[in-house]
């Protein structure tokens, strides 16, 4: 048997060496005029009005809550099939999570479990999720838990890429949050974005990215800037780097080539596991104007960790996402037992659920060999 099929592999474009040696030689190596040009090029690339680089996805989301400037201790929905940062985003901004359930088949909460948790607590703003890469719904989201636009942060790591309306994720957002980590579809290693069309909004992250500091206060370095600045707000430091902004200039401009080749793997995938027994494919019959970036292909199984045992042994990796954020351990304590056993749908379908591997550079050989192990996994448990 060959080496396991690993779970992810980050493709790299080729320019991504040229481009940090560069910056490295430069003499300017954190946040500058390569942050600024990567700021305007995943803008365009979106066709976004304002995109303000960050450290992290997680940081971004808690700028964007803070930048709203809510009462400390506002409710804020979220769903509980998330990324733990997302939900440390939301108290690290000094709020309280509340709690969503999802819809079985796109993994996200639907209009009727939004408007089941904001009439129990009406909230304060809320956390969307394009799990996997589905383009969530917002103003029907928006809509059902009564919040204005601007009350609402698009967790949208699993996002570039996707598009609903024709318009793609992120280029008409309030707050839209990317993440470049390492597993993503535009992988830069450590990174995030908020993309924004309010110039105020995207004025006060781009403080608040950097303590607090008044406007463009990394120009104080360069030649002819001044020491002078003030602080107006309390900030994190969360700023990206000009080695980060290179590496995402070179990657972004790949971008588009790896989305297909995810779409063909995802295609693939489809075609074989078709007629596996109790196998549950990610939802088909998507809208005509829907299009879903494929960061993730989540299969749902019975006896999920077992299975992914039997894969890992046949030389195949998985993952899972998400252990629901009530099933930890802290978020337990901190929301109670009553909070947490208000998501029927999540836990029923959390268990299944079953990441296969998907990246660009996934041969062919690669995904028949995942297809064997899960085809032959399933066989006994159809
Ligand atoms: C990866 C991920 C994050 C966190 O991104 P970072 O850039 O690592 O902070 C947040 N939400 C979701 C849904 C994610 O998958």
């Amino acid at each position: 048997m060959s080496s396991t099929v690993p779970f992810n592999v980050p493709p790299l474009a080729d320019e991504v060496s040229d481009a940090v040696v560069k910056v490295l030689d430069s003499g300017w190596i954190t946040t500058g005029p390569q942050t600024a040009a990567f700021e305007q090029e995943f803008a365009d690339h979106l066709g976004a009005a304002h995109v303000v680089a960050v450290a992290s996805c997680t940081t971004a989301l808690e700028l964007c809550l803070r930048a709203m400037g809510l009462p400390p201790g506002s409710p804020v929905l979220t769903p509980s099939l998330t990324f733990c940062g997302a939900i440390n985003a939301i108290l690290h901004a000094g709020h309280r999570p509340v709690l969503v359930d999802i819809d079985e088949d796109t993994l996200v909460p639907s209009p009727e479990t939004v408007a089941a948790a904001a009439a129990r607590v009406k909230p304060a703003a809320m956390v969307t999720q394009n799990q996997a890469g589905y383009p969530v719904d917002v103003p029907a989201l928006a809509a059902a838990a009564g919040l204005d636009r601007s009350r609402i942060v698009e967790d949208t790591a699993h996002g570039p890429g996707a598009a609903r309306g024709g318009a793609p994720v992120g280029s008409s957002s309030f707050a839209a949050c990317f993440s470049f980590y390492a597993t993503k579809n535009l992988p830069i290693g450590e990174g995030g974005a908020v993309a924004t069309s309010d110039e105020e909004l995207a004025d006060r992250v781009r403080a608040m990215r950097l303590h607090g500091l008044s406007k463009d206060a990394w120009k104080r370095y360069m030649p002819g800037g001044s020491w002078r600045y003030d602080l107006k707000t309390i900030g994190l430091k969360a700023n990206m780097t000009d080695v980060q902004a290179a590496i995402g200039r070179a990657q972004l401009r790949a971008l588009p080539d790896w989305q297909r080749a995810r779409e063909e793997l995802v295609a693939r995938y489809d075609a074989a596991l078709a007629d596996v027994p109790g196998l549950i494919l990610p939802q088909r019959g998507l809208p005509a104007d829907v299009r879903h970036a494929w960061h993730l292909y989540q299969v749902r199984v019975p006896d999920r960790d077992v299975v992914g045992d039997e894969l890992q042994a046949a030389g195949v990796a998985t993952s899972v996402h998400f252990i629901p954020a009530h099933q930890l351990t802290a978020y337990r304590e901190l929301l109670g037992e009553e909070e947490c056993g208000r998501l029927p749908v999540t836990d029923r379908v959390a268990e299944q659920l079953l990441s296969l591997p998907l990246y660009p550079g996934l041969s062919p050989d690669g995904q028949d060999r995942v297809v064997a192990a899960l085809t032959e996994a399933l066989r006994t448990r159809g």
